[in-house]
């Protein structure tokens, strides 16, 4: 299998090899096409098996570049994490023109807001920053179409489970979910049962 076999669009193809990528992945072969189905996914994958160019080429796909509104949320557990994610997804989407931003703690307020008034089509964050930035009205979520809680089990066990629920509420309800977790403990499983619909499982 290769990246051209999925169907992605030239430019984001384009991203995928200038960024070092030759061949996918295991997780990648199996988790980039059903999400760029925008179907529900939940990925039960360690970090260095390729889980961020599975959800970065998954979104940037979907993406609707005339529209520079965010529609694709990141939330990781840590802020270099989070900031490394930005990099790999504007890396990947260097082509196609897509414009993101991380939204962590420690740095200033009014920077992201100012960069988020400017507009973006994706965000990436640490739950505490992003729910701040929805609940101060910077970061719209009306068009937001996905959503990713990528190392969902570490979120949880750093105690960001209610932050979590805060911004689910917020969000619209028809909203494409992606879950990336090392491992299933019962709190991930009731992030997959409340706010999923049938997703597909996929265990690398
Ligand atoms: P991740 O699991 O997303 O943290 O990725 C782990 C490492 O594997 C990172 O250094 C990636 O740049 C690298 N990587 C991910 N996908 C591929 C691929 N298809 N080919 C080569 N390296 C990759």
């Amino acid at each position: 299998e290769s990246f051209d076999a999925m169907g992605l669009q030239e430019n984001l193809l384009r991203g995928i090899y200038a960024y070092g990528f030759e061949k996918p992945s295991a997780i990648q072969q199996r988790g980039i096409v059903p999400f760029c189905k925008g179907l529900d996914v939940i990925q039960q994958a360690q970090s260095g098996t390729g889980k961020t160019a599975t959800f970065c080429s998954g979104i940037l796909q979907q993406l609707d570049y005339s529209l520079v509104e965010c529609q694709a949320l990141v939330l990781a557990p840590t802020r270099e994490l989070a900031q490394q994610i930005e990099k790999v997804m504007r890396a990947l989407g260097d082509y196609l023109g897509v414009k993101v931003h991380a939204c962590v703690g420690g740095t200033s307020v009014r920077e992201d807001q100012r960069i988020l008034s400017s507009g973006v089509h994706v965000v990436v964050g640490t739950p505490g920053r992003v729910f701040d930035m929805l609940r101060r009205q910077s970061l719209r979520p009306d068009n937001i179409r996905m959503f990713v809680l990528d190392e969902a089990d570490e979120m949880l066990s750093r105690g960001f489970k209610d932050q979590i629920y805060d911004i689910f509420q917020l969000l619209p309800a028809k909203i494409q979910v992606g879950v990336f977790s090392a491992t299933m403990p019962p709190e991930a499983l009731e992030i997959t049962r409340k706010f999923m619909n049938k997703p597909v499982r996929i265990l690398v």
